[in-house]
Order: structure tokens, then C-alpha cells, then sequence
């Protein structure tokens, strides 16, 4: 499975639009690893998850053509993982040329509804309305997309919706995504405990950095979390451990929190980083 991290900052991105903190005015003079933009992976350049508006610039940079797309996967419906407008130009002369015809969105039930209530009252081409194809899931409930086996996890995150997070099976190797999410509650760590195959990957929320929220993980709970899976037996020998959807309110450059994790195994991605697991 090959994993592209196209974006790995927290919500506002890293340096934040509006923000001149200290974080954020480093991270635009070291440039590099530091800059982030909004949360985005692509797995075997075929299974997109979440839709962020920084879309464009994701494909552009990495030369990805979203009409070779059939199916994305969305974890919830905070703007940084839902900028539904992309869908505009999808299709007709915006895009006359597409390898698919129809493109299938996953996620939790909110993300049609936000769809149908935004173009309720500002209406979008018929044609394109009929090419976008939601299906709603649900926690635990394992469903097959395009080849692979993915299993949607309740995330602790976001309580007025259902977030979810997602297991990506593709019958070999198995990848565990965690973002958003705070640290998984007893029920989520079961699931995942109990999942029959060992994960090569867990990419997981970094949001906290050195600070606290319950709804998004911190550095420390990363590292407890690794501690608590690899002490269950549950992943594989080589198995990945990244975290991602970091924030300048919460910590440094990038350099800086290689440093933090320097003996942990887990290593902070960054914009376009990719994975072969
Ligand atoms: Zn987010
Ligand atoms: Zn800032
Ligand atoms: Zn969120």
C-alpha cells in the first residue's frame, strides 16, 4: 500500500491564514517541513481521504488528476476535511474529460446533508448533482470501496456530529488513520485491538502537541497510544507510527518535533510525505 500524506497541518494550517504568533512567523522563514497545509491522504493514488481546500494545490503539486478519483472518503465535516464547493467543477465543461463519470463520497450522514442544504439554496448543475454519489456509514460497519476492505471507527472528536476514523484494508497490510481524533475511547481501542490483521501503519492525531484538549491527541498520549497497540501485540513488526494534523498553537518547527520524538519510533509527517508500507 502506498500512502501520500498531501497535507499534514491542523485546521487553520500551519502557518495559520490569519496568524502572526510566534510559530507561525518561524515557520514562514524556515519554509520547508514547517509549512502545512490542511489534512489530506491519498492511499495507492486511488483512495482519497478527506476534501480540504487546499485540494487544488494538493493536485497540482503532486501532479494528480482527481478525474482518475472514484472514491473519496470523508472523516468529518469541519471545514479542513469538507470544503464541499470543490465539487463545482466537477463534470460538464468544467471538466469534460474524467475517467470516471461518477464519484462516490463516504462518510458519516452530515456530509450529504451539508451538501444538499448548501446547494438547496444555491443550486448546482444538475448533471453534476447526479455524478456525486453519497454513502453513508457507520461505525464499525465494514464496507468494500473500490478493492479495499474499510472499516469506519467512532473518533473521539467532534460530538455534535459522528467523526469518524478508518481502518484501510487491502488484504495484505492494513493501515489505522486516526485524524482527527482525541484519544480513542474504550470502545474505539477495542475495535482496534480486536481488528484480525496487525497494522503496518497508524498515522495519528498530533493536533495537542504539548497541550491538552480532549478531543484531539497530544504528543505524550501519541506516545502512549503506540505503547498501549504494541503492547496488545496488534501491529506488525516494521509497523509506521506517523503523526499529523499539527498546529502552530501547540508546537515548533518540524525539526523540533522530530527532536521530541528522536527515541519514540514515531516521526511527525509533512506535506507530500509518502509511505510504502
Ligand atoms: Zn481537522
Ligand atoms: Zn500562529
Ligand atoms: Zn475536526
Amino acid at each position: 500500500m502506498k500512502i501520500q500524506i498531501l497535507g499534514s497541518g491542523g485546521g487553520e494550517g500551519y502557518p495559520a491564514l490569519f496568524c502572526g504568533c510566534k510559530h507561525c512567523n518561524a515557520a514562514r522563514k524556515a519554509g520547508g517541513k514547517s509549512l502545512r497545509s490542511l489534512s489530506q491522504t491519498l492511499i495507492d493514488g486511488k483512495l482519497l481521504i478527506d476534501l480540504p481546500a487546499d485540494t487544488l494545490s494538493h493536485f497540482r503539486q503532486n501532479s494528480i488528476n482527481f478525474g482518475d478519483i472514484e472514491n473519496v472518503l470523508i472523516t468529518h465535516v469541519h471545514a479542513d476535511h469538507y470544503c464541499l464547493n470543490l465539487f463545482e467543477t466537477r463534470g460538464t465543461d468544467f471538466a469534460p474529460v474524467m475517467t470516471y463519470k461518477k464519484l462516490h463520497v463516504y462518510g458519516n450522514a452530515d456530509v450529504e446533508r451539508l451538501f444538499n442544504g448548501y446547494y438547496e439554496l444555491f443550486p448546482i448543475r444538475d448533471e453534476i448533482r447526479k455524478n456525486i454519489v453519497f454513502h453513508t456509514l457507520a461505525p464499525f460497519e465494514s464496507v468494500k470501496i473500490g478493492g479495499y476492505k474499510v472499516t469506519p471507527l467512532k473518533a473521539n472528536h467532534a460530538p455534535e456530529q459522528v467523526a469518524l476514523n478508518y481502518i484501510m484494508d487491502d488484504g495484505k497490510v492494513a493501515l489505522l488513520y486516526l485524524l482527527d481524533s482525541g484519544y480513542p475511547t474504550d470502545e474505539t481501542l477495542s475495535y482496534i485491538k480486536s481488528y484480525p490483521r496487525r497494522y503496518s501503519c497508524v498515522i495519528m492525531d498530533g493536533t495537542m502537541g504539548v497541550n491538552y484538549y480532549v478531543h484531539h491527541m497530544n504528543f505524550s498520549e501519541d506516545i502512549k497510544f503506540k505503547e498501549e497497540l504494541c503492547g496488545a501485540g496488534v501491529c506488525a513488526d516494521n509497523a509506521k507510527f506517523v503523526i499529523a494534523h499539527i498546529t502552530h498553537n501547540h508546537c515548533g518547527l518540524h525539526e523540533e518535533i522530530e527532536a521530541y520524538f528522536k527515541d519514540c519510533g514515531i516521526i511527525p509527517a509533512y506535506d507530500g510525505m509518502r509511505l510504502e508500507i
